[in-house]
């Protein structure tokens, strides 16, 4: 495949941009080579701007869970756009979309709007905060809550697959107030509550981690969380930025059938438009300004075309609940066609998947936390990846992101990439 135009309108935004793009994996530094430059996308593909044409399993990394330009939400967008695009002032859209994520979110009574996933992860780490009067909190090596200072501690994704798990910028007064426990160790997180007794406000984590790849929690896991968080008055924040509307309607608490405290949302809750969400009971949401202290506010939170596409996505899953099963067949069928491409190679290979998240660590030990994570092979990975991308399909580009399918995809998608999998290996 030839790049020359991706390759050309990369040099002109390095010029311009700090790396030449507005988020840090985007720039290709953990595979190396040119990022591709999207043209235009529907369904399951997308054209470059050199005319190439790629399968897409990231999906804008979760949002678009019916494929690309999805004529529900595209229509929606159009229509809300025709009657202004902003107005800083209440709509009915708002609580028309809040009902909505509560009628199909367990255990959440009110929900607060903002505008991205960190965001959302921020403001319910200062609620937590301000409803349990306690300053730390604890996050789990690998999980990714988003930029804001407090969660760049051992953060996952593009924050480790650049090599700067504790970025500077954090000051060390933040960081102090941020506990790092070991995903899918409770003894890790025991032994931390037992030393810091009645200081912690929160856990926070990704129900299933996507951040150091994929990561099913394992049994017990979350169960023995929830039950200390109770005995302990700790706020249980449950990142479902990523699993939110993909694993189930309700996410990873209905999926995993675990309560949490606090629920935060992005990606599929926006269908593709900047939305981000927090919510819980009455109880704790009582604790926001304006009915409490605890400050959040922003100038386009609820946003009336953000909140059509959010309507648009979440009432397309609705009226089609099957798609989580569709998803999980696809996802299911790609897992063993990856396996048994893979597994014939001379290579060290293990995949994990929930749902329709998988990823494929270039490993031999069973990936169950960062450290784990952290051992697959990056030079195997970079050969998988570019292989996978001048064959036509388009993967993540860090060892460290899960995959995501979208509706969209055919079983012949799915089969050209086993094939391309074959192929790229050797
Ligand atoms: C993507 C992601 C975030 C951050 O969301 P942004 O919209 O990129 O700010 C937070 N948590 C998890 C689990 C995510 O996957």
């Amino acid at each position: 495949m030839r790049y020359e135009r991706s390759s050309a309108l990369f040099r002109a935004a390095y010029n311009v941009l700090p790396g030449g793009v507005n988020s840090p994996v985007r720039a290709f530094q953990a595979v190396g080579g040119t990022p591709v430059f999207v043209k235009e996308a529907k369904g399951a593909y997308f054209i470059d701007e050199d005319g190439n044409r790629f399968v897409d399993f990231i999906a804008s990394w979760g949002p678009l869970l019916f494929g690309h330009a999805f004529e529900p939400v595209l229509e929606a967008v159009i229509e809300r756009t025709r009657k202004g695009t902003s107005f800083g002032m209440p709509t009915a859209l708002e609580t028309e979309l809040a009902e909505k994520v509560i009628s199909m979110v367990p255990n959440v009574e009110k929900v607060r709007f903002v505008n991205s996933g960190t965001e959302a992860c921020m403001s319910a780490v200062r609620l937590a905060r301000g409803y349990t009067g306690r300053d730390k909190i604890i996050k789990f090596a690998g999980c990714y809550h988003g930029h804001a200072d407090a969660f760049l501690i051992q953060a996952g994704s593009g924050a480790v697959t650049f090599g700067s798990p504790n970025s500077p910028g954090v000051t060390p007064g933040t960081a102090k107030d941020t506990l790092l426990a070991t995903y899918n160790d409770l003894e890790s997180v025991e032994t931390l509550v037992s030393a810091n007794t009645g200081e912690i406000a929160a856990f926070i984590l990704e129900p299933v981690a996507g951040n150091m790849g994929c990561i099913p929690p394992e049994k017990g896991f979350l169960e023995g969380l929830r039950e200390l968080c109770t005995r302990k008055g700790i706020v249980l924040i449950f990142d479902e930025v990523m699993t939110g509307f993909r694993l189930a309607p309700g996410g990873a608490q209905e999926a995993l059938g675990i309560r949490a405290d606090i629920a935060t949302f992005g990606k599929v809750l926006g269908g593709g438009l900047p939305v981000g969400a927090f919510a819980a009971s009455r109880e704790i949401m009582r604790h926001l300004a304006p009915e409490g202290p605890v400050y959040q506010a922003g100038t386009l939170s609820g946003n009336p075309l953000a909140m059509g596409a959010g309507l648009a996505m979440l009432t397309a899953i609705e009226k089609d609940p099957e798609v989580f099963t569709r998803l999980e067949q696809k996802t299911a069928y790609l897992h063993k066609g990856l396996e048994k491409a893979l597994d014939s190679k001379d290579v060290p290979v293990q995949i994990n998947r929930f749902g329709s998240m998988i990823s494929v660590h270039f490993t031999d030990a069973k990936v169950r936390d960062f450290e784990s994570a952290a051992k697959g092979n990056n030079d195997y990975f970079k050969t998988y990846f570019h292989g996978m991308l001048d064959r036509g399909v388009y993967l993540p580009p860090s060892a460290f992101e899960s995959y995501f399918l979208n509706d969209a995809l055919s079983y012949e998608d799915l089969d050209l990439a086993i094939e391309a999998a074959s192929q790229s290996m050797g």
